[in-house]
């Protein structure tokens, strides 16, 4: 067997191109047929991309259209290939391998023995994570029983885990013997033991291409097949020394390993690399010490390589940059497939790419498919299925109705309708609670009439999901089947044509994989799941299952995984997403058995990951000329660590070999001028903030896709400020509109003037409005009820009374924890500080006058004459004998504290008491002066007692309680002055409402921070 090194990159490239051309030549005349040659591949992709390798060479060669190709399979398929003769047991897929594992784990954990309860919890997750463990062990040839042996007499030995472990892996073995089935590493077990060692022996040539590593049993099945005379080994390496000398915490040592037990030794051929190759290959992940490697640094002049390191400021500023630089390249003349773009954690970054690449329109293709379970198809089904979890909540409905691609997609007017039920009936969900309300509703109302049969409709459907019976997995997926034709899942996607269709390429794969489930149902009939648990697993199903889009194509700048983008020529290559933890993956200490056992077991699992992320991190470094390496600094309000495999570039950062000529290097975030932009979003962004267009004309008139936006967008004047948008007939104004625009002018115009307000969630919760009004009524009907002095005496029958109109004011919201905190907050905290400052109260010789008292028709006159009308709701007006008055105002949240001078945030209250003054003289017990205004403090925001008289008139009186005694305290004319200054501000308000004046300054600024409607506020700007 021949083991022909050829370096990474182009020139292995290159060489392995050279081999082939060799190979093809051989047979210079028509038929060009070579499927007399074996070539075994890592992956499905490097087996494509030879395919394409063979047919340009014929082209050039011979300028053949056509040929026939050499039989090229992954290791997989080989090892499938072989033992499709031998007659062994039936090979089960992976689906039907969880499924029996699944089946065991759970009988042994019913059965009580082990961990002792909880199956339905344990089951599917420890079964995963035991499949795992067998599924290493007997990749690594290690059987249930010969595992029993090694760790008899450990400590761990008789470990729950372990025991379990043992247990399952034999039962496993029992049922694959008793079914005569097998799995991916007992087929290969059974290959070792019977296939013949001529197996290939058809074949001229055998050559095995990007296979660095191998499990014992593989290597050895190909060593007894494969390493003939006429077999080749590629690897790549920039040289043989390197492979033979590579020591164990290398990543080439993997290839050591793999040649020696393959019996077969590297070539030491080859050209001889250049300086800056042969220093690269030798000091990432050398033994030596960093300096020593740098002091073998060659001079920066003479090193050709241009490798960077950059971080930005966040993902989305990484995968911009990464843009950025794939569009100057591409601008530059360089071939979209020959530039790499890898991320370890593809799947993660994959979204943004593909967002940020179509912006700024660069060609690509985005290999290592997607998760079945992303896609709209699996969202769209799986949302039927959690609605049975969530027992049909309102928003899990909402997602059913508002799915295209289901049933009620052909009727879209049904989502807008059951939300408007849900949020007018306030009902969170809850199969009953809907369909009660609806059979109670009044007919034509909110249009519940067309969402009723489509409910009803829906439950029926799903009614053999809401049983808690268990069942086989193969009825669970009749079932399934059942439900997927009656949602018209297929039909709908087939309505979107084209062959681009992402919707019909996931829903194929879905078909497969429900097809697989049913099978590995009809294998293990004894297995019964609950819904939970089939739920589960038919979600993991789609979270472990890929789909391709599109299946074909693969031109434009690649976007692949590490794994896949082995065994191509890359002019340049940008691996981005080297955070730590990512890179190398941190991947769960095991919990069975203890990494030393592991490791002389053969079963490498925490090192040999280690070392196959380095492997790719090694080979990309040495795969293209232009190489940039980037991470994100901060992930959301974390900061990131970076990959600890860029310390390896420590010797080339003090030898000046890397971010040559580069300015910023770290930091890095999108510019925002207008000649730093690549894409039309940044141009838009950049425009945007320049105060002139002037030299942009050129280019927004270039006809270039996306330019005739912003040119419309500059060119559009926004129109005029219209007249007031308040009607001049407006004449009645309430005090508590008028604090509001006081408070917020803008806020006024949204809330007031056009009655806009946010959409809520519906929930079962009390709102705080809601509240407050719980708790006005309470505290009036207890005066109402309670007509002498509240008295310590008199306390726990006072407590009684607040306890029984609680009662009965909570008794109608739903029995949610929130509403049943609320109710307890009011009984212990509002009550209780309520009574306290009632005692002290009626000591001063006053009482609760006036309770929740209405002014309606208020005159008041304008500046200019005018007259409109106010009005007030009062919540209490307490007077004495003599007709001294204050207004009170309960309080279940903050209050506006009094301030030393007359200016003062406190409004309504001096306004009530103008008012309550003048209104109030005849219709009852006599308000003769304002004496002083009152906020209870209900909830304890102030740190004071519950009355606190926020302003006071002290010449009448001063032996009120308050949280500022020194601001309250004002004189007699002070105070007369806070009340006038209190209607001029309400003139001043309603005067500035009537001239449509609604400005964005609020009087605090802080309001803003908590503010809904600040998106449409322009305060920004004002
Ligand atoms: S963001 Fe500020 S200025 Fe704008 S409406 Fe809200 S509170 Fe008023």
């Amino acid at each position: 067997m021949r083991v022909l090194v050829v370096p990474q990159g182009n020139d292995g490239w290159k060489e392995k191109r050279r081999l082939w051309e060799e190979i093809i030549a051989s047979r210079p005349k028509p038929p060009y047929i070579y499927n007399d040659i074996l070539v075994i591949v890592p992956s499905s992709r490097m087996k494509r991309a030879y395919g394409r390798m063979l047919l340009d060479i014929v082209q050039i060669k011979f300028g053949a259209a056509a040929l026939v190709p050499p039989e090229i399979r992954t290791l997989h398929q080989h090892f499938e290939r072989l033992y499709a003769p031998l007659q062994g047991p039936r090979l089960i897929d992976e689906n039907s391998r969880i499924i029996l594992l699944e089946g065991i784990v759970k009988g042994h954990l019913t059965s009580g023995h082990l961990f002792g309860q909880k199956p339905d919890l344990l089951a599917p997750a420890l079964s995963a994570a035991l499949a795992k463990m067998i599924e290493q062990l007997s990749a690594a040839g290690v059987s249930a029983d010969e595992l029993a042996r090694r760790i008899m007499g450990e400590d761990f030995s008789d470990k729950p885990q372990v025991m379990l472990l043992i247990a399952v892996y034999r039962d496993y073995e029992r049922e694959l013997k008793y079914r005569n089935i097998t799995d991916p590493a007992g087929m290969r077990m059974h290959l070792r033991a019977h296939v013949e060692s001529g197996a290939l022996a058809g074949y001229t040539r055998i050559i095995l291409d990007g296979i660095h590593d191998a499990g014992k049993i593989e290597t050895d099945i190909l060593r007894k097949t494969a390493v003939r005379e006429n077999c080749t080994c590629i690897v790549q390496a920039t040289s043989a020394e390197l492979i033979t000398k590579a020591s164990v915490f290398h990543p080439l040592s993997l290839t050591k390993d793999f040649l020696s037990q393959l019996g077969a030794a590297p070539d030491a051929g080859g050209d001889a690399p250049d300086v800056g190759e042969r220093f690269l290959s030798s000091v990432l992940f050398s033994e030596r010490a960093f300096e020593t490697s740098t002091a073998e640094a060659p001079d920066p002049l003479s090193f050709s390589k241009d490798i960077r390191l950059l971080s930005t400021v966040n993902a989305r500023e990484e995968v911009s940059l990464i843009a950025s630089g794939v569009k100057q390249s591409l601008k530059q003349g360089a071939l979209p497939d020959s530039v790499l773009v890898a991320f370890p954690g593809l799947d993660e970054y994959a979204p943004l790419v593909e967002e940020i690449f179509t912006d700024y329109g660069i060609p690509y293709n985005r290999a290592l498919g997607r998760q079945l379970s992303s896609s709209p198809v699996a969202a769209a089904v799986v949302s039927l299925l959690r609605a049975c979890q969530e027992d049909f909540s309102g928003p899990s409905l909402l997602r059913i109705f508002g799915s295209a691609l289901l049933k009620f997609g052909e009727t879209p007017e049904l989502a807008p309708a059951l939300d408007r039920f849900i949020r007018h009936s306030r009902i969170t969900g809850g199969k009953h609670k809907l369909l009660s309300a609806l059979r109670h509703h009044v007919p034509g109302k909110e249009g519940n009439d067309s969402i009723c049969g489509p409910l009803e409709d829906l439950f029926d459907v799903l009614e053999p999901f809401s049983r808690k019976d268990t069942a086989p997995l193969s009825v669970w997926m009749d079932r399934f089947s059942h439900l997927m034709t009656w949602a018209g899942v297929g039909a709908r996607v087939a309505l979107i044509r084209g062959p681009l269709n992402i919707n019909l390429q996931a829903f194929n794969k879905m078909q497969d994989t429900l097809t697989s489930l049913s099978q590995a149902g009809k294998l293990f009939p004894d297995y019964r799941y609950t819904f939970p648990e089939w739920f589960f697993l038919l979600k993991k199903t789609f979270m472990h299952t890929r789909y391709q889009v599109p299946p074909e194509d693969e031109g434009g700048v690649q976007i692949l995984g590490l794994e896949e983008s082995m065994g191509h020529s890359w002019s340049e290559i940008y691996l981005g997403g080297l955070n730590d933890g990512v890179f190398p993956q941190r991947i769960p200490q095991n919990i069975f058995l203890p990494e030393q056992l592991l490791e002389a077991m053969a079963v490498r699992t925490l090192e040999k990951a280690r070392l196959n992320a380095a492997g790719h991190f090694y080979r990309l470094l040495l795969s293209a000329d232009k190489i940039t390496l980037t991470y994100p600094e901060n992930e959301g309000d974390r900061p990131v660590v970076p990959s600890p495999f860029l310390e390896e570039l420590t010797p080339l950062k003090q030898g000046g070999l890397i971010n040559r000529g580069l300015g910023k290097t770290s930091g890095i975030q999108c510019s925002l001028k207008i000649e730093d932009s690549h894409s039309i979003p940044e141009l838009a962004k950049a425009v945007s903030l320049v105060k002139s267009d002037q030299g942009l004309t050129d280019l927004l008139n270039s006809g270039i896709p996306g330019t005739a936006g912003i040119a419309a967008a500059i060119a559009y004047a926004p129109t005029a400020s219209t007249q007031a948008v308040l009607p001049k007939q407006k004449r009645v104004f309430s005090v508590t509109e008028l604090d509001l625009y006081l408070r917020c002018p803008y806020d006024y115009l949204v809330t007031q003037v056009l009655g806009l307000e946010p959409l809520e969630e519906a929930t079962e919760d009390i709102s705080p409005l809601d509240r407050g009004s719980k708790v006005h009524t309470i505290l009036k009907n207890f005066y109402l009820a309670w007509r002498n002095p509240v008295t310590r005496e008199g306390r726990v029958e006072a407590r009684g009374l607040l306890r029984k109109l609680a009662d009965a004011a909570f008794a109608d919201d739903a029995d949610t924890f929130r509403n049943r905190r609320e109710k307890e907050l009011f009984l212990t905290v509002m009550a209780e500080r309520f009574l306290d400052g009632e005692e002290e109260f009626w000591k001063q010789g006053m009482n609760p006058a006036y309770l929740e008292q209405k002014i309606d028709h208020f005159p008041f006159v304008l500046s200019n004459g005018e007259e409109i009308e106010l009005s007030a709701k009062i919540d209490r007006i307490d007077a004495d004998q003599y007709g001294n008055f204050m207004i009170v105002d309960y309080k279940t949240g903050k209050y506006p504290l009094p301030k030393m001078s007359i200016e003062q945030d406190i409004f309504q209250l001096p306004l009530y008491a103008a008012m309550a003054q003048a209104a109030l003289k005849e219709s009852g017990p006599a308000l003769t002066k304002p004496i002083g205004l009152v906020y209870y403090d209900l909830a304890g925001k102030t740190g004071g007692g519950a009355r606190d008289v926020v302003l006071y008139n002290k010449e009448e009186r001063d032996d009120h309680p308050s949280s500022k005694p020194k601001a309250s305290s004002k004189s007699a004319e002070e105070f007369e002055a806070i009340l006038k200054q209190s209607m001029s501000k309400a003139r001043t308000a309603i005067e500035r409402i009537l001239a449509g004046d609604f400005s964005s300054i609020p009087l605090d600024e802080n309001r803003c921070r908590y503010c809904p409607i600040d998106m449409m506020c322009k305060k920004e700007e004002t």
